[in-house]
């Protein structure tokens, strides 16, 4: 079906106007071939078909006028500028120029006609465009007006919106004109849709006609986002289908088992506990991998779902390995495993990066040997050389920080025998439904939707910086009655150093301020070993106030931690401010969250900052951050390694994720040779999942 000249093998060097330089701009936009040119969509259009006389300009609305330079002049008033008026019998507009060369300046000079295109605004001599788009008319000669909209398209610095611009014009070009892009979407399909061809789609996309309306462009876009999502859903679902095709161990709980297990815990399990555990005994007791995800807000138990799996597989001969994302919260994990296993005769082994020499060649040994039945750890337990004797099941906690494919390397990493480990992933992220359908196709998803009884919620308090001396004073109080508190400084997440010298300064501040209080200080360039520390004396009351950077984000339990005060928390995306606040609230009596904002706060920062104080349900929350921060942000590439987009976004085109689904099952029925072809074009080379 590919033709010789397939565009997206071509690269865009064959293109005129294209050489070192600019291939390498273009490469900054992750535009290597013809066809990465067309799927690069403008931003926005600009009208510039007809002219507007300028006496009918209105400030704030871009327009085109024609009309004569009467003057020219550079003035010393206010900022040198390059000041030319322009008459054309309706009215005066003023073209100002804050920076110009002579050239320009004979160019636009006294009698030139010149055609310009910009925003005008009141200047203090009536109408004035600053730096329009211009160009000079020669005499004499007719100058058309364009019969297309102007597409604006994202830039990166370096790269002239014009040169973009025309480069994108000879790929259209080509698009139209050779074989090179093949539909791969069959006509009956479209039809089914009311979706237009390709080429049809592109060439509304980047060459509108003027009368174009919103309706068609809109129309246009969703054909190619539609397409995009084809393809992701079509991956992901193979994916999913052939680990289906995969063996596992099968893996049985006996009910009696269960309930010893169940009577030794200190607490009642939730009905949402029960419920979720069921689900995945249900899945551990077939002969196929489970994938499932166990998503639940921060607090609501899912350790303790997690060890009733686990149990499944100790009762079942085979080995867990539980993977957390820090040594912190891994050594939580470890307390919480051996707390609830040892007594049941069931050894549970840490591996951490600390461990060296003997200690860590014995701990290996347990694993080999299968004396250690659970062996818990951070992802190092995959990259090493850990021999495992028979694994069974693998806990990944906190998902987000792994993507799919280092998902699927683990799941490779603890085969053995044809037979694959059962895999549970456990989120606190809460992920909202559009993405929990397209991110994460090739998991089974199960929701603890209820918190433990006798939690009482955060009560969240937004106050800005003056009001420091009055939030010192509710520490001390706080901290008299016996109850510890979080003091969290953030800063741009980039710099890690100015973070922590933050946290170091403030550490110091509060201490002097609060003298009977005892502070600690914990960031993320301490070692793993002092980090440990700090924060397992906290753990043990032996501080009152912990000072840190955003380090703590993740499960770590201080139950008696009930007061959390974030410093510029309108720095924090919203995800991460709530995951932040769920490290209170998680023991008896009322917990606070005090949001210590630098006025002025930007409109977004508002909007966040009271989201957080209305809400503590974290699926509202991830829905409104997906709305305020668009869903390339909220699973970002740093964070997960989720799906990215070039054309669609989840928030505008969600809704067509119901008729994606249907159609993908379609084209797999009666044309399953395209499936190839557009995984090739829409996906990244290694997230394709073709030979997984
Ligand atoms: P998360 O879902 O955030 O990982 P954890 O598993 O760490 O939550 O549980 C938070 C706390 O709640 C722990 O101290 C745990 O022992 C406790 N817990 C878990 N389930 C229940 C329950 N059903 N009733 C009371 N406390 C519970
Ligand atoms: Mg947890």
């Amino acid at each position: 079906m590919a033709a010789p000249k397939a565009l997206d093998g071509l690269p865009v060097t064959a293109l005129k106007g294209v050489g070192e330089r600019v291939r390498q701009l273009l490469d900054k936009l992750h535009l290597h071939s013809v066809q990465d040119l067309l799927f690069h969509l403008p931003l926005r259009y600009e009208d510039r078909s007809y002219l507007t006389p300028i006496g009918g300009l209105q400030t704030g609305v871009h327009a085109q006028v024609e009309g004569r330079v009467e003057l020219s002049e550079v003035t010393a008033k206010g900022r040198r500028a390059l000041v030319c008026r322009v008459a054309d019998g309706s009215g005066l507009l003023n073209l100002r120029f804050f920076h110009f060369t002579a050239a320009q300046m004979g160019k636009l000079s006294r009698g030139a006609r010149v055609r310009c295109y910009g925003e005008p605004r009141e200047g203090y001599y009536g109408l004035e465009m600053v730096h329009p788009d211009w160009q000079v008319l020669a005499e004499g000669e007719d100058h058309p007006l364009g019969h297309t909209l102007t597409p604006i398209y994202p830039l990166t610095e370096g790269l002239h919106q014009k040169s973009l611009r025309r480069l994108i014009e000879q790929a259209l070009d080509l698009a139209l004109n050779s074989s090179g892009l093949v539909d791969l979407l069959p006509p009956e399909l479209l039809a089914q849709q009311g979706l237009p061809s390709l080429p049809e789609a592109l060439r509304q996309l980047h060459r509108p006609p003027a009368r174009a309306t919103l309706a068609s462009l809109k129309t246009a876009q969703q054909r190619l986002a539609f397409e995009e999502l084809l393809a992701h859903h079509l991956s992901l679902s193979r994916l999913r289908s052939r680990a289906r095709l995969r063996r596992a161990p099968a893996l049985d709980l006996p009910a009696r088992e269960a309930q010893r297990f169940r009577a030794s815990l200190p607490f009642p399990l939730t009905a949402a506990q029960t419920r979720v555990i069921a689900e995945i005994l249900a899945d551990l007791a077939t002969e196929h991998p489970m994938m499932r995800l166990v998503q639940g807000d921060v607090g609501s138990g899912k350790t303790v779902v997690a060890a009733h799996a686990a149990l499944a597989a100790l009762a079942s001969g085979c080995q867990v390995a539980v993977m957390a994302p820090t040594e912190l919260l891994a050594e939580q994990h470890h307390r919480s495993f051996s707390q609830w296993l040892n007594p049941l005769g069931v050894e549970v082994a840490f591996l951490a990066g600390k461990h060296k020499g003997a200690v860590r060649r014995g701990v290996l040994e347990e694993i080999a040997h299968g004396s250690a039945g659970v062996i818990v750890g951070t992802h190092a337990l995959f990259q090493e050389t850990v021999e495992f004797r028979r694994l069974g099941l693998i806990v990944i906690d906190e998902q987000h920080r792994f993507g799919v494919h280092q998902r699927l390397a683990l799941r490779e990493k603890g085969a053995r025998d044809g037979r694959y480990p059962h895999q549970l992933i456990m989120t606190a992220t809460p992920i909202p439904r559009t993405l929990a359908m397209l991110g994460y196709a090739d998991l089974d998803v199960s929701v603890i939707d209820e918190l433990p009884p006798g939690r009482t919620p955060v009560k969240t308090t937004v106050l800005p910086a003056t009001r420091r001396p009055d939030i010192i004073a509710r520490i001390a109080d706080w901290v008299r009655s016996g109850r510890q508190v979080y003091w969290v400084c953030t800063l741009i997440e980039e710099s890690e150093l100015l973070q922590c010298e933050a946290a170091e300064k403030a550490a110091v501040a509060l201490a002097e301020a609060l003298p009977n209080v005892r502070c600690a200080l914990i960031h993320g360039r301490m070692k793993p070993a002092e980090k440990d520390a700090v924060m397992s004396a906290f753990k043990a009351g032996e501080s009152d106030l912990l000072v840190a950077t955003t380090v703590i984000e993740v499960g770590v339990d201080v139950p008696n931690a009930g007061l959390m005060v974030i410093e510029n928390p309108e720095r924090l995306g919203l995800a991460q401010l709530h995951q932040l606040r769920g490290r209170v609230g998680r023991g008896p009596g009322d917990s606070h969250c005090v949001l210590m904002y630098q006025p002025p706060l930007s409109a977004s920062a508002q909007s966040r900052l009271a989201t957080l104080r209305e809400t503590g349900d974290g699926f509202v929350i991830a829905e409104r951050d997906l709305e305020l921060r668009g869903p390339g942000e909220l699973m970002g590439v740093r964070q997960t390694g989720q799906v990215q987009f070039r054309v669609a976004d989840l928030l505008r085109d969600g809704a067509m994720l119901e008729r994606v689904k249907s159609s993908a099952e379609t084209l797999l029925d009666e044309n399953p040779e395209r499936v190839q072809l557009l995984l090739r074009r829409w996906l990244a080379q290694g997230e394709q999942y073709v030979e997984v």
